[in-house]
C-alpha cells in the first residue's frame, strides 16, 4: 500500500481514498452546492498534485492556489478544471496567466488597472469586513462601478468574498458572518445582470455552520475539512470525516538515562529516575513544532511515549520506561489517536500551520486509490 522502505527515516502517509470520502461526505451535507477544492500550499502539506487528481476523478471542476506556479504545476499534471489563484501575481506574469488559462482573483482597483486590457480570466475579491483584499463592500456604488468599469478589460468570471469568524459560533460571531454574507449580496444584486458564473463566499466553516441556502452563490470552496481537520479545535465535523495524513519515524537507538544525567541541548530535561530513552530521527528541519520540546508525546506500539529534553534539528528524545519496543520500531508523530489538530492544540496554533509545516524533507507516501 505505501511502499518506498528507503525513505523510512521520516514520512507521511496520505490516505487519498479518505480524501475522496470526506469531500463526498462534506458535498452530501452542504445542500448541493459545488465545491472549489482548496490546494494551495501544497494541499495544506499533502500533496497538490495527488490530491487534485483524486479530486478531479471524484467529478471537482473548480481548484483554488495561493499562486500562479503551484497553479502552472496542476495543469501540467493535467487539472483541466477551472484554477483561481487567490492571491497576488505579480503582473510580469500575465501572459502565463493567459497561457495556462488560469484566473487571476483582482485584489482591488489598483491590482485591476495593472493587469487590464488583456482578456485575462478574473474574479473580484470584494472585502466585507476582514480587511485583507477586496474592493471594500461598505461602498457598493464604487463596487458595481469598478465591476462594470473591468467587466470587458477581462474575462470576469465571478466575485468572491472571504468569512473571517465562519468557524465561531458564539452570537457576535454568528452576527458578524450574517453581516458579511449580507455585505456581499449587496454587491451581487448590483451586478446581477452580469450574470457572472462564479459567485462565492463560503470556506470550510461557512459551510458548515452557515445554511447554505442562505447563502450567495453556489459554490463552497472548501480547505481544511477535505483533509479532515477542523477549522476550529471546538468544532464538530460530519460523521465519517477523517484526518487523511499521518505522520511516521521509527526509533534509531534506545539507551539507559540513570537518576542525574540530562537529556538533549540545553540540558532542560535531568532524570530523576532509572529511564530507557529512544531517539527519533525527526526534528524541526522537518517541521516538527520546537514547541512541542518536553511537551509533546509520540506513539509506540500503541503507547504514548512523552518528549524529553529539546528537539533538535534532525532528531529527538522520548520516554520509553516500561514499554515494549526496540529499534526500528514504528513511531506515530501524527495519527488517529494524536492528529494534527490535538498537536496544534497542545502548542496553541491551528491544524492548518502543523500540516502546512511538515517541511519538504519528509517524503509523502500515498495508497493506490482505484
Ligand atoms: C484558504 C482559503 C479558503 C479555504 O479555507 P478553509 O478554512 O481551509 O476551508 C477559502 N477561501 C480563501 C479565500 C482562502 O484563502
Amino acid at each position: 500500500m505505501y511502499s518506498n522502505s528507503y525513505l523510512k527515516r521520516s514520512w507521511v502517509e496520505v490516505d487519498l481514498k479518505q480524501i475522496a470520502e470526506n469531500y463526498r461526505i462534506y458535498k452530501n451535507n452542504s445542500g448541493g452546492k459545488a465545491v472549489m477544492a482548496v490546494v494551495k500550499a501544497d494541499a495544506y502539506g499533502h500533496g497538490d498534485t495527488e490530491v487534485a487528481r483524486v479530486l478531479q476523478s471524484e467529478g471537482v471542476k473548480l481548484f483554488a492556489v495561493s499562486n500562479i506556479e503551484e497553479a502552472i504545476t496542476l495543469r501540467k499534471v493535467g487539472i483541466h478544471g477551472e484554477i483561481l489563484v487567490l492571491g497576488y501575481t505579480p503582473a510580469e506574469c500575465i501572459n502565463q496567466l493567459l497561457a495556462y488559462d488560469i484566473t487571476q482573483t483582482l485584489l482591488d482597483e489598483y491590482y485591476a488597472e495593472l493587469l487590464s486590457g488583456k482578456g485575462v480570466k478574473a474574479q473580484f475579491a470584494i472585502d466585507t469586513g476582514m480587511n485583507r483584499i477586496g474592493l471594500d463592500a461598505e461602498d457598493v456604488d464604487f463596487c458595481e462601478r469598478i465591476i462594470r468599469k473591468y467587466k470587458n478589460q477581462y474575462d470576469l468570471t465571478g466575485v468572491f468574498t472571504h468569512l473571517c469568524v465562519s468557524d465561531t459560533e458564539t452570537d457576535e460571531c454568528k452576527q458578524f458572518t450574517e453581516q458579511q454574507i449580507n455585505k456581499f449580496r449587496n454587491v451581487v444584486d448590483r451586478v446581477a445582470d452580469l450574470g457572472l458564473p462564479y459567485v462565492h463566499c463560503l470556506n470550510s466553516a461557512g459551510g458548515l455552520y452557515h445554511e447554505p441556502k442562505d447563502c450567495v452563490g453556489e459554490i463552497i470552496r472548501l480547505g481544511i475539512i477535505l483533509y479532515g481537520l477542523k477549522p476550529d479545535y471546538h468544532n464538530l465535523l460530519p460523521a465519517g470525516i477523517k484526518p487523511v495524513l499521518s505522520w511516521k519515524s521509527v526509533i534509531s537507538m534506545i539507551k539507559e538515562v540513570h537518576p542525574g544525567e540530562c537529556i538533549g541541548y540545553g540540558r532542560t530535561f535531568v532524570a530523576d529516575r532509572e529511564m530507557r530513552v529512544a531517539t527519533i530521527p525527526t526534528g524541526y528541519a522537518d517541521g516538527y513544532r520546537r514547541e512541542l520540546s518536553n511537551k509533546g508525546k509520540v506513539l509506540i506500539n500503541g503507547c504514548l511515549a512523552p518528549i524529553v529534553g529539546r528537539i533538535c534539528m534532525d532528531q529527538m528524545m522520548v520516554d520509553v520506561t516500561g514499554l515494549r519496543v526496540k529499534c526500528d520500531d514504528e513511531v506515530i508523530l501524527i495519527g488517529e489517536r494524536y492528529t494534527a489538530d490535538d498537536m496544534a492544540h497542545d502548542i496553541g496554533t491551528i491544524g492548518y500551520e502543523v500540516v502546512c509545516g511538515i517541511s519538504k524533507r519528509v517524503p509523502r507516501l500515498y495508497n493506490e486509490v482505484c
